[in-house]
């Protein structure tokens, strides 16, 4: 039965990751040995580090010790569900306590599950299965509530969740997030010229310009909405994100869509704006995503088939 769990995620190309956090090495072996090769294991002998890895190595599934000195399982499962890139990753509590009240406890901070102490190696690996099952079917869910059925680019509801968490990203390591928006010219028109059939193959074939484009594993384009774009490049400064901008307005040029109605060009165009900034406290995602924004209009008033920068300065 389980072998099916570990054959689904095959299909997808890997193996589950579970992060395994106690304080004592020798439980992290004991617990690791359950699965043998089946898993990709991290593991982490504090809360600090558990939340680093969880972070950075994005694991399946979180099997948590709850007494650990300085952080304890508690705290780091609160920080966990605290964070974008982090909440929506199974954590199970593994616990020598058998209180009623403190497995409660677990589950209203967000735990999946409890595995006591001394293990059972049958039901760890029953429970861990189960979970990562679960796992497996919200993350296909969630994949396909982000995708944008026209262009397959990811939508607004994933640009939305992935700006908190770019934001999130450059405001801890302390470098500068870009976003970029992009907007087809006089794209009404277009429709209005050559039907909306049409229309919709142009932003198709805008789309997958756009995506042609960027090539770092960070960088990101959505369809924002209508015939509008919009890319976020966290650890991109603007200077980096100025020359992706020309790059995708270069591109859409060299797609080369007749637009008879167009007063920029014979061929279909996008304007551009760009917002950068390194997050402070004071500051918020929603601001900077507002200045991408105004540029993209300041494009539009200067004649369109262009890119508009709104750097802004950090207050410290
Ligand atoms: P501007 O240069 O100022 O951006 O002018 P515009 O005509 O591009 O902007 P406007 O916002 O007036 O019109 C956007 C048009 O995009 C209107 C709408 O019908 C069209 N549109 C939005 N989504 C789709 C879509 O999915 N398919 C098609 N074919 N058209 C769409
Ligand atoms: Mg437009
Ligand atoms: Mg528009």
């Amino acid at each position: 039965m389980w072998n099916k769990v570990l054959d689904e995620y095959a299909l997808r190309g890997y193996k589950p990751r579970i992060l395994i956090v106690d304080d004592q090495p020798v439980n992290i072996h004991t617990l690791s040995a359950v699965f043998h090769n089946e898993l990709d294991m991290v593991v982490a002998t504090s809360g600090e580090k558990a939340l680093h890895l969880a972070i950075n190595q994005k694991p399946d599934l979180i099997l948590l010790d709850i007494l650990m000195p300085d952080m304890d399982g508690y705290e780091v499962c609160r920080q966990l569900k605290n964070e974008p890139a982090t909440k929506w990753i199974p954590v199970i509590f593994v616990t020598a306590e058998t209180e009623a009240d403190v497995e409660a406890y677990g589950f209203e901070i967000g735990a999946v599950d409890f595995i006591s102490k001394p293990i059972n190696p049958a039901i760890v690996r029953a429970r861990v299965m189960t979970h990562l099952m679960l796992k497996l079917y919200m993350d296909n869910m969630q994949e396909i509530a982000w995708l944008d059925g026209l262009t397959g680019l990811h939508n607004r509801r994933r640009f939305d969740e992935m700006l908190k968490q770019d934001w999130l990203l450059c405001r801890r390591e302390q470098r500068p997030l870009s976003i970029i928006m992009l907007d087809v010219d006089f794209f009404k028109c277009f429709n209005d010229t050559y039907g909306h059939q049409k229309g919709d193959e142009c932003l198709q074939a805008v789309a997958s310009a756009l995506q042609k484009t960027l090539h770092r594993p960070m960088d990101m384009v959505f369809r924002y909405g209508g015939e509008e774009f919009a890319c976020l490049l966290p650890m991109t400064d603007l200077a980096g994100a100025q020359e992706s901008a020309q790059k995708m307005l270069d591109a859409v040029k060299a797609l080369k869509i007749p637009h008879a109605a167009s007063s920029a060009s014979p061929f279909v165009t996008i304007s551009i704006g760009i917002a950068c900034e390194i997050p402070q406290k004071d500051t918020g995602e929603i601001d900077l995503l507002t200045h991408s924004d105004h540029a993209l209009y300041q494009s539009k008033r200067d004649g369109r088939n262009c890119i508009s920068t709104k750097p802004v300065v950090a207050s410290k």
